[in-house]
Parts: C-alpha cells; structure tokens; sequence
C-alpha cells in the first residue's frame, strides 16, 4: 500500500484536481490519498475564524469568498452536471453556519480547529467526487473519526494506539483499492475536531503509513524533488536526488519547506521512504529520504526563514545568566508557542530567534521586561547554509548586516538583516 499526499497548491484550481485524477488513475496498487484544503484556504478559513471569534464583522464576507472560490472549481469541473456534489458541499456549509450562528466559547484554538478543518473537508468531497464521475471511486473516510488526538487543540498530539486500532480497521482495502482522506485534522474520542499545525498535511500523510505499514509515501509537490534553496527565490537551483532522514529533518527543523518538520518521525521509526515528486513532471522521480548507509556528498544547502525576531535578555541585577534562569526563559517560550530557532548566551545576556508573531509579541515583551532588559530586532531573518563551503558563505552574506552568526562542523548560521 501507498500514501499519496496532495498539498493545497496541487488543488489549487479545477486543471489541478484533473491533474491528480491522471496521476492516482495511473497507479496500480493500493492507494490512500491525502489532500490538503484547496489553495490558500485554510488562510481564508482563519480570516472567518478570527472574524467570527473576535466578532469584528465580516464573517459574511469571508464566507462568501470562499463559497466563491469552490464554487468556481465545481462549475469548472462538473458543468451542468453539478448537482450531487453541490448537495454535499451545501452540507458541509450548512454544518458550518450553524457553528457561526451560535455563540464562540472563550478559547480561540478550540474555535480555530472545529472552523478551518471545512477546508479539508470540502477539498476532499469535491476531489471525491470527481474521482468518482471518472469512473475511479476512491472510498472517502472522515480522517477525525480514526486519527485520534488529545484535547491540544491547534497541535493536538496523536494517540498513536487508539489510532492504529481505528485506522486499521477503517482503511481495510476489503471492498476498495482507493481511499481518500483530510490532511492536518483529526478528532479527539469526544468528537471533537482537531488540527496537527499549519502545514500538518505531510504528517498526517506520514501518520498513516505508519500506523497501516505503507510501503512508501509521496508528497506531490509544485517543485522538481527537495533543491538545495527555493527556486522561487535563488537561480540555479539543483534537485537533491537522495537524502537521509537525518539530513531531512536536519533541513525541515532549519525552516526548509519542502516537508512540514514532524513527517519525518513517523517514517523513520518504519522504514518507510519519502518520495518528494512534481505534480506538474509526474514521470521524473524526484527526491526520496531514506536510510542511507552512504555518506553522501551534498551540495551547500541554503535555507532563508524570513519573519524572525531576535533578542537580547540581560539580567537586570547583572546577574549570571545560569541555567535556572534559561529554563525559566524557555519556559516562556513554551507558554506562548514560540519555536526557538537559534541561541547564543554570553555571560550575563542570553540571544535568541524565533519566529516573529505580531499578534502576542507585546505581551510576550512585557513577560520578558519583568525580569530582564530586553532588547529586540524585528527586521531580520535566519540563514542557514548546510554542508556550507566559504565561497558558498561569502556569496550569500556579501554586503548584507549580520546580527549573530554561528558555525558547527556542517551548518552555518546567520541572523541577518531584511525582512523577506
Ligand atoms: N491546509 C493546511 C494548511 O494550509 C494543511 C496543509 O496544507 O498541510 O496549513
Ligand atoms: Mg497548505
């Protein structure tokens, strides 16, 4: 058995839908299809859900352009002949108005899964759907009533036992060679939605494999395989053929997109390979992370993650900065979610980065203010160059202002500033 997993942009309008049913039709064996919401969805999803949780107005509005946008998708795919699909997708949208009708409770995330999981929900009916009207059935399973999660909503953690149970005995491959199912939501034993994180699309991919011993998962990506930098960004990018997991989650865990951080994991523990494949080339063959005996000779791999924050504490009665006071820092981090991407200490200042979140950065401040003497930088981002060679270090950092720079035996770090 193999997981196929379809990101949002692979969806993004009616020629993608057509393009995954050419790729799935071809594929011989036994398949579970995992797809994301279509396009930028789940960012339209939370302007409704901040719209509808902050009662500013405007979850009218919200809803509509995103009725609008599937309701575009379906027209292009099914013509005249539109009419059980739309019932379905009517259904969902009635389900959702009755949460809009009624009154938000007082936490936000719990607010934020049971709203945004409706982008993977109509995603995967209307791809159901059309699989279906070319003739390829693929059996449709609600993910959140087999990949069960704890009450953490927004980054709700898997119950791996529970969800082995009830995934094996769901996706049975009795009846059926197809399934298709939701990325990055799932379902707590009280019937409630949760999500696994933005992007968290790859994981559930990986999840499942695991939990129902795939042979081998596929992202379908808008890129050639994993590059050694974003070719929307950099000219002269290069496929990396093979990778190890280590150097995989190495890579994600520095802010490469290519594969959402937590997919590794799941994968590694079975030995099951990762294919990263072009939706748009579906013959050439991508990438794969594996286990990998080689030592592999990798080219320099330069990771940009822009939107970051740095910052300086100083104890305020000088005071060493020893580690009780670093895991009281830490601490913080935790409460507010932030991941910590970088740090540097001296003596009695302790330097960090992470990633920039205008939306509780003055509370956080001011938590911070209690104790030390803060200070702050907003405009920067965090290079990495993995397997960094000098040529390939003075390239990317010529003429630029570097705030923090760091060096291990394979990565180099570099707090720089600019803010794209
Ligand atoms: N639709 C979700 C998101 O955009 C999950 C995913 O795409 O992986 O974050
Ligand atoms: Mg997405």
């Amino acid at each position: 058995m193999n997981v196929y997993k379809f990101g949002g942009a692979s969806v993004k309008d009616a020629d993608g839908v057509r393009n995954l049913f050419k790729i799935v039709n071809t594929h011989k064996e036994n398949l579970i299809i995992v797809v994301s919401a279509m396009g930028k969805m789940t960012d339209a999803f939370e302007v409704l859900c901040n719209a509808y949780f902050n009662r500013t107005g405007g979850t009218g509005e919200a809803l509509q352009r995103i009725k609008d946008f599937h309701a575009q998708i379906i027209f292009d795919l099914f013509g005249e002949q539109r009419a059980d699909v739309c019932g379905a997708v009517e259904r969902l949208y009635a389900e959702l108005q009755r949460i809009l009708d009624g009154e938000p409770s007082l936490s936000y995330d719990y607010e934020y899964d049971q709203i945004i999981c409706f982008g993977e929900l109509l995603s995967t009916t209307i791809v159901a759907a059309y699989l279906e009207r070319q003739g390829r059935k693929a059996k449709f399973v609600d993910v959140r009533k087999c990949l069960i999660t704890d009450e953490n909503y927004r980054n709700a953690c898997v119950d791996l036992d529970l969800s082995k149970k009830l995934c094996q005995k769901v996706f049975t491959f009795q009846d059926t060679f197809m399934y298709i199912t939701q990325g990055f939501i799932a379902g707590t034993t009280t019937n409630q939605t949760t999500t696994l994180g933005r992007e968290g699309s790859d994981y559930t991919a990986a999840l499942l494999a695991n939990l129902l011993d795939a042979e081998d998962v596929t992202i379908w990506k808008d890129v050639p395989g994993i590059m050694n930098a974003d070719p929307k960004l950099y000219p002269d990018t290069q496929v990396i053929g093979k990778l190890s997991y280590k150097e995989a989650i190495e890579l994600s865990n520095c802010g490469a997109k290519v594969i959402h951080p937590k997919t590794i994991k799941p994968l590694q523990n079975k030995g099951i390979p990762l294919f990263v494949r072009s939706f748009l080339y579906p013959e050439s063959h991508g990438s794969v992370i594996r286990e990998l005996d080689e030592k592999l000779k990798l080219p320099p791999i330069f990771i940009d993650k822009g939107n970051q924050l740095l910052l300086t504490l100083s104890p305020r009665d000088f005071s060493f900065i020893a580690e009780e006071k670093l895991s009281r820092i830490l601490a913080t981090l935790a409460k507010y979610r932030l991941r910590l991407n970088l740090i540097q200490t001296s003596a009695i200042s302790f330097s960090f980065c992470i990633d920039l979140h205008e939306a509780i950065f003055d509370r956080f401040i001011s938590e911070l203010q209690k104790d030390y003497e803060v200070l702050y930088n907003k405009n920067v981002r965090l290079l990495t160059i993995r397997h960094y060679t000098e040529d390939a270090i003075r390239e990317m950092t010529a003429g630029k202002k570097i705030y923090v720079e760091q060096r291990s035996r394979l990565t180099a770090r570099f707090v720089i500033a600019g803010s794209e």
